[in-house]
């Protein structure tokens, strides 16, 4: 989408530490992390929130966490959390779906 700060970073018009790439999804750092490990997944479909999510994008949204498992297992993280934000009241700065992926 036109303006979209995560879709730019998804089709790679805005630089980014990407450290991996599915067919679905990229992820990269954050560039403001709040743990030593603070990876975001993004899709590369934009969809603006979890809460705009139909369900057609189940399969996708399950890749989403399996592609957060994958960067985990790279980082070395015994443990960790994965979070979503959802809209203003629940944190959502950015209007693209992203999961946190947090480990220190
Ligand atoms: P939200 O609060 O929307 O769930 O999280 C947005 C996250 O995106 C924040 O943790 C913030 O640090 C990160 N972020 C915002 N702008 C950029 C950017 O241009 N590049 C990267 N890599 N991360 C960003
Ligand atoms: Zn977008």
């Amino acid at each position: 989408m036109d303006g979209c700060l995560f879709c730019e970073i998804a089709l790679k018009k805005r630089p980014a530490e990407v450290v991996s790439e599915t067919d679905e999804a990229v992820v990269f750092k954050d560039a403001n992390p709040k743990t030593r490990v603070h990876l975001l997944i993004v899709p590369k479909k934009h969809i603006a929130s979890v809460s705009d999510a139909g369900d057609d994008d189940r399969a996708m949204l399950g890749g989403l966490i399996l592609a957060a498992r994958d960067a985990a297992r790279r980082e070395g993280l015994a443990g960790y959390k994965l979070m979503f934000n959802v809209g203003r009241d629940g944190g959502q700065v950015i209007d693209h779906i992203h999961l946190h992926l947090m480990g220190n």
